[in-house]
């Protein structure tokens, strides 16, 4: 028998109402099925047909505090009481845009909103009025949200449906049909990692360049962490060139810290976007940065609109998750971070034993696992020459184990992931790396 029959019904069913089956394309490509939940508790999810898993998808990366955390839920239930959402101003806006103030190092401002994309929409906005250029640089294997103006063609499995893949020095593909040519017009992609790349452009077309969108590390595409000197030299460049510099913190922000990658590298972008982990599972994103660029919007040039924004769940929800993560002098995330290493090193040692051929590459609580014939991946390219189909294969055994990670091999780590978990998922990564080797 199917030992997931109840989600392949489920699935079935949904289709007859709700397009694809799925709430987000991505979520279609999860092998052997998308699978339905019936409860989350801690970092373990338990799905309809009485499987239980260890949670390394966490999401897609919000639920840093793992799932139902209860001081978490508590602070929702509370702010609830008073009502979900207004239209109208409240005090949990003052408070969590002042604790973010304080938290985020480069954010004398910040404008809240619904999603990721969103908060990317919202910047590149801002930086197309300050400067009164048009061009965007954006970087092969980043990702930004599904925005006309951002979206291309992406190498995961998740992102299966176009078919086509971009690739460095490749023409932009868009990521989805129905999406305006013209809108990709105004974007260049750049290999990232490569300053002297990066040098050529911003000098040859500094006059027409709004803004340089980054990750700060490539979550997306095999978590790669910017060669030493990089991120400072596109600091410099951008500053000399009177480019906005974006560093979009969707997956680094409140997960390499409370003040995200820019915290920890110590440089000050011009903006930053946030999202998924700040709001630890309830829809809250934010764009924070120089009071000079955020201005725009109170003297109204640039609209910021959306009727959910800064609703008083979001907040309260924002405020919880700072108040977690900040007690012991944040040592949650060094507690992650300690999680995530013995899963890396464990990982490691088991595949090598195994003769599989893999490299792990780990940022604080989150990691990329791939199998390829490399000792260290570094460069999108070489990411690219990754066995997605061996992975695929891997996280469909491991799901069998009871084990929840995510088909393009990102793995996060929550304060609910403690040690008894670190076994669990050694022992079944042990299992099957005999099955796959
Ligand atoms: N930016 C980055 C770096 C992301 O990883 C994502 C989503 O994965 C987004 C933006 C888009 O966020 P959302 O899915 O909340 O729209």
């Amino acid at each position: 028998m199917n030992r997931y029959l109840q989600s392949v019904e489920r699935l079935q069913e949904a289709k007859n109402y709700v397009a694809g089956g799925v709430a987000s394309s991505l979520r279609a490509s999860m092998k052997p099925t998308p699978l339905y939940v019936q409860k989350a508790y801690g970092a373990r999810i338990l799905d309809v047909d009485h499987h239980e898993y260890i949670d390394y998808m966490l999401a897609y990366g919000p639920l840093i505090l793992g799932h139902a955390h209860p001081a978490f839920n508590e602070q929702l239930y509370e702010a609830m009481q008073k009502g979900s959402t207004y239209g109208l101003q409240h005090e949990g806006e003052i408070r969590l845009g002042q604790r973010l103030t304080e938290i985020l190092p480069c954010a004398e401002q910040v404008a809240f909103s619904g999603s990721g994309t969103e908060a990317v929409m919202l910047a590149l906005r801002l930086a197309r009025a300050y400067t009164g250029r048009t061009k965007t640089v954006r970087f092969y294997g980043h990702y930004h949200g599904w925005s006309d103006a951002i979206f291309t063609s992406f190498p995961s499995p998740d992102f299966s449906s176009s078919g086509n893949t971009e690739a460095a020095g490749s023409e932009i593909i868009q990521g989805t049909a129905g999406q305006s040519q013209n809108s990709l017009k105004d974007l260049i992609l750049l290999p990232w990692n490569d300053p002297a790349a990066l040098e050529e452009t911003l000098t040859k077309h500094q006059h027409e360049i709004s803004a340089v969108i980054t990750e700060p590390v490539m979550c997306n595409s095999g978590c790669i962490a910017p060669k030493p000197g990089y991120m400072e030299k596109m600091r410099e460049l951008t500053a000399k060139f009177g480019i906005v510099l974006i560093w979009d913190e969707v997956i680094t922000g409140f997960r390499l810290g409370l003040g995200g990658a820019h915290e920890r590298f110590g440089i000050l972008p011009d903006l930053v976007t946030i999202g998924k982990a700040m709001a630890g599972g309830i829809p809250l994103s934010a764009v924070a940065g120089k009071r000079d660029i955020m201005r725009l919007i109170e003297e109204g040039t640039v609209m910021h609109l959306g009727t959910l924004n800064g609703n008083g769940l979001a907040t309260a929800a924002g405020l919880a998750v700072i108040q977690e993560l900040s007690k012991s002098d944040g040592q949650a995330f060094k507690d992650m971070e300690h999680t995530a290493t013995l899963l890396t090193d464990g990982i490691r040692s088991i595949l090598r034993t195994n003769g599989l051929q893999a490299v792990v590459n780990q940022q604080g609580p989150v990691f990329h696992l791939m199998f390829i014939d490399h000792s260290e991946v570094s460069d999108f390219d070489t990411f690219n020459l990754r066995d997605s189909q061996l992975y695929t294969r891997f996280a469909e055994e491991m799901l069998h184990e009871g084990i929840l990670v995510r088909p393009n091999g990102l793995w996060y780590v929550s304060t609910a992931h403690g040690e008894k978990e670190v076994q669990e998922t050694l022992t079944a990564v042990e299992k099957v790396a005999q099955r796959i080797a």
